[in-house]
């Protein structure tokens, strides 16, 4: 067996020239012979690409921008200012609502205290409650 091909060998091969039969026989040198023609065909596809005006294989990603992340923060301190603005309205509505539920508690209060409802507390005075009459 004869020593493994050189990298001009290897070149020679690829181009075209089988006067070295090694390869026939060294499944290691047929390894770095399909590797080196699988990227001369990249290099030829990704030049044939450039040469039809289309834009490259390799792409060079676009730096994100800033101003999404800024504009989160910006609405996240907002968010954080307006809970306590929030939260006192919150408690006055309460307790307005509170005020409102105890003034009408304490008018059905007074009307269910009553002894005669209103239209007739005139005639009240009127009847003697303890049977007798009044004249
Ligand atoms: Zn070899």
């Amino acid at each position: 067996m004869n020593e493994h091909l050189t990298e001009s060998d290897i070149s020679a091969w690829v181009m075209g020239d089988r006067s070295n039969t090694h390869v026939t026989e060294c499944a290691e040198c047929r390894i770095e012979v399909a590797a080196m023609e699988a990227a001369l065909l990249e290099f030829r596809a990704s030049a044939h690409e450039l040469a039809a005006g289309q834009t490259p294989v390799v792409r060079v990603a676009e730096p994100r921008p800033w101003w999404p992340q800024l504009a989160l923060a910006a609405a996240a301190v907002a968010l954080l200012l307006a809970i306590p603005a929030w939260q006192r309205a919150e408690r006055e509505r309460v307790a307005k609502q509170e005020a409102a539920d105890t003034a009408l508690l304490r008018q059905v209060d007074a009307e269910v205290s009553r002894a005669v409802p209103g239209p007739m507390e005139p005639l009240v005075s009127l009847v003697s409650w303890d049977g007798s009459n009044t004249q």
